[in-house]
């Protein structure tokens, strides 16, 4: 996936304010915002959709466990919100799986 962009951040070929990493997942802040606190996490094996993450619950909740990881790095308090936009309709924009993390405002949905 030499062509995707979250790819090429995961392999420092694009830059990133990278925040945390570890063997199989990167985060770093979103390039343009929608909160005060907007980081995305990202499995560095190229995922299209949440669909074609294999049936492997070790990588699954690794993903989600880093949710939890980087907002106590972060410092969040007061509570964040968890997002996976998953497909065309859901507007999806980066077709790399990717969960966002957004934090420092109150949310509507
Ligand atoms: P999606 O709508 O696909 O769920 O969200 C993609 C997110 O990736 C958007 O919030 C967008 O601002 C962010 N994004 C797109 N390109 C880049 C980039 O090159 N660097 C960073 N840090 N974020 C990006
Ligand atoms: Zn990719």
């Amino acid at each position: 996936m030499s062509e995707c962009i979250f790819c090429k951040i995961a392999a420092r070929e694009l830059p990133a304010e990278i925040v945390f990493e570890d063997e199989k997942t990167i985060a770093f802040k979103d390039i343009n915002p929608h909160a005060p606190v907007h980081v995305l996490l990202v499995p560095k094996q190229h995922y299209t959709l949440l669909d074609d993450l294999p049936e492997n619950e070790e990588e699954a909740g690794r993903l989600l466990l880093n949710v939890k990881k980087v907002a106590a790095i972060l410092g969040i308090s007061g509570g964040y919100k968890v997002l996976v936009n998953n497909g065309q309709s859901a507007g999806q924009v980066v077709p790399h799986l990717h969960v966002h993390l957004l934090a420092g405002k109150k949310f509507a949905l």
